[in-house]
Order: C-alpha cells, then sequence, then structure tokens
C-alpha cells in the first residue's frame, strides 16, 4: 500500500523517532488502518539498530516473556502486557516473515542468520513502508503542542531539510529514545516536549556503560576477559549476610580505564541510580563455578605432591595465569613462588578473599557518549502499559527507550522497544485502548 492509498478520513497518526520502537509502533499503526508519518532526524532509519551488537544486531533473547521482563528490574510489571502479548517467540517470528531468519548463540541471545544488523533495519523499513507508512528523513522535530482553543489536532514543528515545516495529526506517539550515543541522533529531545506537556522525567543516567575505576593491579590486566563471573553491588552500610542490590553472573573484561564486558555493564545501571557512584561497593566473585569449601580444600592440602606444588600454580587451575601471579603478588608477593605446603593459613584465607570477594573500586563511568541505553526517563505510573498511552495527555503515545526502562545485555532492549512500539502503534491507530 502506498501512503496515497489510505483514505484521507483515516486518523493522522505522526510517530517521532525511527528507532526500533519507532518503526514497529509506525508499521502496526497503518496495518491498523491508519495514515501514518514517522519523521526522523537522520539521514537514515535505525541508526543504533545498525550499529548495535557489533553491528550484528542481537534482537532478542531466548527466553519467554517472563525471562524478558526479569531483566528490567523495577519496570518488570509495566513490561509485562506489552512483553506477554508480543513476546521473543513473536519477534522471531516477525523477522522470519520479513525474511530474516534467526539464530541462538550459546548465551542465549537471537541474531540474524546473517550476522549483519543491516538486514533487520532493512526488514523493519521495508514492512512499514509496505504498510503505507510516510517517511520523512533529516526531518529534526522541534516543538509538539497538544489540540487547543480552534485547533483540533495536534501541531508538530519541525526542520525539514533545514527549511520550517509544520504537520499536523490526531495522535502523536514520542520514540526518541533516551540520550546514549548522543551521535546517532539520541539526544534527550524527547524528555524537554513531554516534561511541557505534564509528564515527570525521571533523571536520566548511563546504564549498560563500561565502568571506571580499579587499581594498579587491575589496570595491569587490562585486555583480559574473564567468561564466567560473580558480581554483586552492596551498598556501602552493607553487613555480610544482606541481600546485593543486583547480582549478576556472565564475562568480565579488565581495561586500562577499570571494567568492561556484560557483567560489569549490567550491573552499571544499579550502581549509577546511587548520588555518589562510590557509595555503591561492587564485589567479584573470580571463581563461581567452584565453591569457597572446595577451593580452601585444595589450598589446604600440605602433604606429598599436592603440597609441592607452588600457590601460584594452583590458582592457575581456576583464573588466567596473569591474574592468578596477580592475586599471588596482592596477597603477599611472597606466595608467588611459595609451595603449598608452606602457605601459612592467614595468607590462604587472603586467596580466598580475592578469588570469591574481590572489592574492586568503581569512582565514575564511560558517560552517554558510551553507554548503550539510557536508565530513567518518563516516569512509568503516567502510561498505560497495554496502550502505551499516557495518563497525561489525551492522543499521546510513548514507547521504546525514552520511558523509565533499561534491561541487561543480551536482546532485552530491543525486545522492548518492539513490544511498547507495537502496543503503541496499535492503540494510536483507534485512538482507545486495544
Ligand atoms: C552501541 C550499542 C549497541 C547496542 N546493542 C544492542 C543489542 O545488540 N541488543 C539490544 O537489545 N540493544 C542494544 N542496544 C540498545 C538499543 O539500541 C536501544 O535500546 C534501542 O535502540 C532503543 O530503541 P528506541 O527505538 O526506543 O530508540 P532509538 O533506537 O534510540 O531511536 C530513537 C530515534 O529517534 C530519533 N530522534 C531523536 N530525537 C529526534 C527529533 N528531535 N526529531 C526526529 N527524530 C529524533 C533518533 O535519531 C533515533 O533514530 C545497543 C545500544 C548501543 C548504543
Amino acid at each position: 500500500m502506498t501512503p496515497a492509498e489510505i483514505p484521507s478520513t483515516a486518523p493522522h497518526v505522526v510517530v517521532v523517532g525511527a528507532g526500533a520502537a519507532g518503526m514497529m509502533a509506525a508499521a502496526e499503526a497503518a496495518r491498523a488502518g491508519a495514515r501514518v508519518t514517522l519523521l526522523e532526524k537522520n539521514t537514515k532509519t535505525g541508526v543504533k539498530i545498525l550499529m548495535s551488537g557489533g553491528t550484528r544486531c542481537n534482537i532478542t533473547h531466548d527466553t519467554d516473556a517472563k525471562g524478558i521482563t526479569q531483566a528490567f528490574d523495577h519496570a518488570k510489571r509495566f513490561l509485562q502486557p506489552s512483553i506477554g502479548r508480543f513476546g521473543p517467540s513473536d519477534v522471531i517470528e516477525m523477522f522470519h516473515c520479513l525474511g530474516v531468519e534467526t539464530k541462538r548463540e550459546e548465551t542465549g541471545k537471537i541474531f540474524p542468520v546473517s550476522n549483519r544488523a543491516v538486514d533487520v533495519r532493512d526488514a523493519l523499513q521495508r514492512s512499514m513502508l509496505d504498510a503505507g507508512v510516510r517517511l520523512e528523513l533529516r526531518c529534526s522535530v522541534k516543538r509538539i503542542q497538544p489540540p487547543s482553543g480552534d485547533q483540533s489536532q495536534w501541531n508538530i514543528a519541525t526542520e525539514l531539510n533545514g527549511n520550517p515545516q509544520t504537520f499536523l495529526a490526531d495522535r502523536v506517539i514520542v520514540t526518541t529514545g533516551g540520550k546514549s550515543w548522543p551521535g546517532c541522533g539520541t539526544t534527550g529531545d524527547g524528555y524537554d516536549w513531554l516534561r511541557a506537556l505534564g509528564h515527570t522525567i525521571v533523571a536520566p543516567r548511563p546504564a549498560l556503560v563500561p565502568l571506571v575505576g580499579g587499581t594498579e593491579t587491575t589496570h595491569a590486566l587490562s585486555g583480559l576477559t574473564l567468561p564466567d563471573v560473580n558480581v554483586s553491588v552492596f551498598t556501602s552500610d552493607h553487613r555480610s549476610g544482606k541481600k546485593p542490590k543486583v547480582e549478576r553472573r556472565s564475562s568480565w573484561l579488565f581495561t586500562h580505564f577499570g571494567f568492561s564486558g556484560p557483567a560489569a555493564m549490567d550491573v552499571s545501571g544499579v550502581m549509577t541510580a546511587y548520588d555518589r557512584i562510590q557509595d555503591a561497593k561492587m564485589r567479584l566473585d573470580l571463581t563461581p563455578q567452584i565453591s569457597e569449601a572446595e577451593i580452601r580444600d585444595v589450598l589446604s592440602k600440605r602433604s606429598g605432591d599436592a603440597g609441592k606444588r607452588t600457590v601460584v600454580n594452583t590458582i592457575q587451575q581456576w583464573v588466567p595465569s596473569r591474574l592468578a601471579l596477580a592475586i599471588c603478588e596482592q596477597s603477599h608477593p611472597a606466595n608467588v613462588h611459595c609451595k603449598l605446603a608452606e602457605l601459612p593459613g592467614k595468607e590462604c584465607n587472603l586467596l580466598i578473599e580475592k578469588l570469591k570477594r574481590w572489592h574492586l573500586p568503581v569512582n565514575g563511568t564511560r558517560g552517554f557518549a558510551k553507554a548503550e541505553v539510557t536508565a530513567g526517563g518518563v516516569q512509568l505510573s503516567e502510561v498505560d502499559p497495554r496502550t502505551m498511552q499516557s495518563r497525561v495527555q489525551d492522543g499521546l503515545y510513548i514507547a521504546g527507550e525514552i520511558l523509565d526502562v533499561d534491561g541487561w545485555i543480551g536482546g532485552y532492549n530491543f525486545q522492548a522497544a518492539f513490544s511498547t512500539g507495537r502496543a503503541a502503534g496499535r492503540a494510536a491507530a483507534h485512538g482507545h485502548d486495544t
């Protein structure tokens, strides 16, 4: 269908922002019978899709709707209706129907078989254009005004190819994303418009972001990846036995500035919620696959051949040799060449502390410039979770990362963008709850 074939009496829905949520919303609204115009400030659609997952695009995760919502901390309940209606298997099926076959990797992440993010972006773009969506690129929205007085429609002021142009709409869907990677066009524009319309914006902060910190020892380990660690974050007044604020088991990367990799990035959003990130205490279990008791058992072997092994050599069975050496040097330089039979009990305890409960200082993050998502955004209590309709302003719908939702690495964030975008598109076409 072309835009010209859609009856002019159909309601006009304007979608602002052609990312995952916006393209999904536009396609759904058009399929549900609306005239749809999608406005995007960039010269192309889906810039973040194109760069995502190392340009492979991790579109969702191999789990059910509940498994997806678990990744969203306080936003779990809000996301249940939209992800419940359109979950990971629906996303996979949708891409299959659009000609993009997908595969599951060992970690549970779902990628296109082609490993090409551009295939995902092209499929979404084709789908919405086929549904009759009119796409306006190089169209930067400046202001959104609701109907008032004689004016029965929304007024959307833009700069199209550098010239002022106004669009009128019966309903508006805002899908302008967050503030992270601003070079992609995501400069947080939508927050100001929605604040002016009466919405509360929970202070945006970087999430899924590399952490700045560490010590001389950890900096010297720069480039070392650990495939399986368990990282926990505690409040500074933490007493033993208290539950961590967040805990994630995944891979880890030491860097010259601090820490990166999925485990560090997954806990970063909880850490940036503290007024001072230093008040969030991060603790690493380097060997979650082996218990403290088993480690103690091995390190306590004093007799026979076992006692003749060096400490560093023994620890190398659990962690890479560079790290084993660093841990030994940290606990006591003499431990490096020490034999197990000669290891004092106190030193043994110190080594176990490092292996199972290594406290690592964090004093910042790489900021929005390197954050894969933005935490904070439109307060969820002000949006209907089934339709994404604003509870503050009639005719307004809000979907995707601009909402106060942020999930783990692994395809969870695109899943949330697809599900909330779909819900918004369907509801906006009808102008009431679906
Ligand atoms: C490097 C990187 C890798 C990532 N990899 C993954 C991954 O593999 N899997 C995953 O699930 N998530 C990943 N993410 C997160 C994911 O990209 C986002 O969660 C997702 O793109 C959010 O979709 P959205 O549609 O809400 O917003 P966005 O995709 O950010 O789209 C918002 C759009 O709105 C446009 N816009 C903004 N302001 C205006 C305006 N004033 N006028 C007109 N248009 C405007 C922007 O230009 C943009 O195109 C990654 C993020 C980054 C930065």
